[in-house]
């Protein structure tokens, strides 16, 4: 040993190291005859072992488990020879080659459970991929074998975090991310108050220094005059005191942490300025347990004669300590220049129970032997019970004990799981569909439906605490409009907008590439005047609109050519087409086809069929009906426009109709049986005939089928459209312009 330590630490070094052993011993206040030697054994073992390691700042490595030995002692309070003992071996199994035997043949069994404790949790918690709830469940199980695990984890937490610039980055984020989610909310059941604050500022600071450091300015800035108006809110109080209460008193102010300040103003969106409660005031006195709370009101009734109290903010935990045992009575009251001051009055038992928690219990309890049980030992007693029962219960979800460990923030967040047990925290209300985008946005994009606990839900689900949420995708599933109503996460939102607009971004390249190769067949230009006359009678905003709608399959093509071919014939037959339409706009339902006695028959130039725009014609054999596109009917009305008919279709035909469609492609093998499929497997018509032509590798050909509206033709053709190498569906107008 002796050789180590010459070699290894400088002579600055050495008594930079022996300063701190002696402080410790100093501060610890053990007896040094039955107590000391223990920890000065504890402190030569380690530092023997740790040799000459040294920490990433290159400080001696030694300096770690003696400082968390102070932190222990003077802040925690625990000044019990085992615990000390350990927190200086704490890091000796887990850094070196030193078996736990070995320290309980030292050190006994006492020193050597805490060690194996402690050695245990920092072995959970180092692989980064494994289950952070079961990493959880592990570390509280090993705490809550003996409490003081968790203090001597706390007291090293809290090191490792004032000195986290001399731990490798990649430990950073991590230490970070346990300490808020594990290490803060056990500080604050043991009520170790100062701890958890200067634990939470540390974090703070670390996460969002810019932050951290703009509110300690504005402290700062503000000291002067917070001051000065806290000694005239306290001045009359004293004077009032020194007269009426009769028993010693301390008055101090206290600064709300600066984390604490973050976190309003994060919760309720208001800057600094508005933080009404950045200082309170706090009147400890000196009153025996009997009559403690009755002196406590008895200052609450002299300050209130002074300042009007707020009723809405009294906080009684004198009757009815918190859960964490906490005691004390708050009130607000109006001070000078119309401001709220909150005060805070508690017996010298309950501020140091407070400020210490369970340890000053400890402490107290040793030099009050017949002492009232203290609160705090039952409400941690009953705690550390529920925790031990929840554990011991393999099946019951993590969730329990999370709900346990931080309630103040379980009803505004949601904790869910991952098939592989991994935690994940989102927003109440959260639904499966942000969970999915939580994983991955590929997932969030493809998910189609969500298993919860096993059981298939929708994606508009709300997520429950403890749910073990797996998320069903498929490769065809895409982002909808309906989505942005059912996610809460703004990451999801954000996501969801984005595919969208892509989207969007693709189905106009499909509709433009589909509209202009149409346009083209049709020797029709895009900037044709015909094209505005086509928006505007579809009431669509811009070309680029309807490029979409036709590459989202909400406007049919044939439609269009239709509206098309009948401009281009009207412009061909001058006048008369438009006049008839403004005769059928005046007199449409006059006349319903198939309600009315009228003997008629359905044209065969032009297989009209529900809802074509249609016209009878009166001829010697009764009235017929043709499209008002068709030629035929075109060149009949030229010879005598009277005896047109305006008709209307009834709302539900029941009956079928005989149509046309033309088809061109690629003639390969198989083509006729696939198109075949499609109109009589999968559509299920009728087909009455089939003719083809074939011209080498290309095919013509012409289908009559069934139908019974205009809409069984479309889905028909957009499924047509899926043959591979069919090239051209048209709806076949008339065989004279074939
Ligand atoms: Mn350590």
């Amino acid at each position: 040993m002796e050789k180590t330590w010459e070699v290894a630490f400088s002579e600055d070094e050495k008594r930079l190291i022996l300063r701190e052993y002696r402080r410790l011993l100093r501060s610890c206040g053990l007896d040094p005859k039955t107590e000391r030697p223990l920890v000065r054994k504890a402190f030569r073992f380690a530092l023997q072992q740790h040799q000459g390691a040294r920490r990433k700042s290159g400080e001696p490595y030694i300096l770690h488990p003696l400082a968390v030995a102070q932190i222990l002692v003077k802040e925690i309070g625990l000044r019990d020879p085992h615990a000390i003992a350990a927190a200086l071996l704490h890091d000796v199994v887990e850094d070196t080659s030193i078996e736990i035997e070995v320290i309980e043949t030292q050190f006994g069994s006492t020193v050597a459970r805490l060690v194996e404790g402690l050695t245990k949790i920092s072995r959970v918690e180092s692989p980064l991929d494994s289950s952070q709830a079961e990493t959880f469940r592990k570390i509280l199980l090993t705490m809550a074998d003996d409490i003081r695990v968790a203090l001597i984890k706390l007291a090293d937490r809290l090191h490792n975090l004032r000195t986290l610039s001399s731990l490798r980055p990649e430990k950073q984020a991590k230490i970070l991310a346990e300490t808020e989610f594990l290490y803060v909310p056990i500080a604050h059941r043991l009520g170790l108050y100062n701890i958890r604050t200067e634990i939470e500022d540390l974090i703070l600071l670390h996460r969002d220094p810019a932050a951290y450091e703009a509110i300690k300015q504005k402290l700062q800035e503000t000291a002067k005059e917070r001051t000065a108006y806290i000694n005239r809110f306290i001045t009359p109080i004293e004077e009032k005191l020194k007269k009426e209460l009769g028993i010693p008193y301390k008055i101090e102010s206290r600064i709300k942490a600066i984390s604490s300040i973050y976190q309003k103003m994060q919760r309720q969106g208001v800057p600094f300025e508005e933080i009404y409660d950045i200082f309170a005031v706090r009147i400890i006195i000196d009153s025996p347990p009997e009559t403690e709370k009755a002196d406590c009101w008895r200052v609450y009734s002299i300050i209130t004669q002074l300042y009007r109290p707020n009723h809405n903010r009294l906080r009684d935990w004198l009757s009815q300590p918190k859960a964490t045992g906490y005691e004390a009575l708050h009130i607000t009251v109006m001070g000078p220049e119309g401001k709220w001051v909150e005060v805070q009055i508690r017996s010298r038992r309950m501020h140091e129970a407070a400020e210490y928690g369970l340890v000053a219990h400890w402490r107290y309890k040793e030099s009050q032997k017949n002492g009232q049980p203290s609160p705090y030992d039952e409400a941690l007693e009953r705690w550390l019970a529920r925790i031990r029962s929840l554990l011991q219960n393999p099946d019951l979800p993590n969730i329990d004990l999370i709900s346990e460990l931080r309630p103040e923030i379980a009803q505004d967040e949601v904790y869910v799981f991952t098939p592989k047990g991994e935690l994940k925290v989102l927003p109440h209300g959260a639904t499966a569909l942000d969970f999915a985008y939580e994983i991955h946005s590929e997932i969030g994009r493809h998910a189609i439906a969500a298993k919860v606990n096993g059981k298939p839900v929708l994606l508009s689900y709300e997520l429950q605490n403890a749910d073990q949420v797996e998320i069903i995708t498929s490769e065809r599933a895409q982002p909808t409009e309906d989505q942005l109503k059912i996610v809460k996460t703004a990451r999801a939102r954000q996501k969801i907008r984005e595919y969208l607009k892509q989207q969007r971004k693709e189905a106009i390249e499909r509709g433009r590439a589909i509209f202009e190769w149409r346009l083209r067949h049709l020797g029709i230009r895009p900037d044709d005047a015909i094209i505005r006359e086509l928006l505007w009678y579809l009431k669509l905003p811009s070309l680029e609109e309807l490029h979409y709608r036709l590459g989202t399959h909400q406007i049919d093509l044939p439609r269009i050519q239709e509206f098309i071919r009948l401009k281009r014939l009207s412009h061909g037959t001058s006048s008369i087409v438009d006049q008839l339409r403004e005769k059928l706009g005046i007199l449409s339902g006059a006349t319903e086809i198939g309600h009315n006695d009228e003997p008629y028959n359905y044209a065969t130039c032009c297989y009209p069929i529900p809802f074509d725009a249609v016209m009878g014609y009166l001829s010697a054999d009764g009235l017929i009906i043709h499209r008002t596109i068709c030629p035929h009917l075109q060149k009949l009305l030229s010879l005598d426009s009277s005896k047109v008919r305006p008709l209307r279709w009834t709302p539900t035909p029941t009956k079928q109709f005989l149509t046309a469609l033309r088809l061109e492609g690629e003639d390969r093998p198989g083509m006729l049986l696939d198109i075949v499929k499609v109109i009589s497997v999968q559509k299920r018509k009728n087909i009455r005939s089939i003719r083809i032509e074939g011209h080498g590798t290309y095919f013509q050909g012409i289908v009559e089928l069934w139908v019974y509206t205009e809409h069984d033709l479309v889905s028909l053709i957009q499924e047509l459209e899926k043959v591979r190498g069919l090239l051209k569906i048209e709806r076949q107008l008339s065989p004279a312009i074939v």
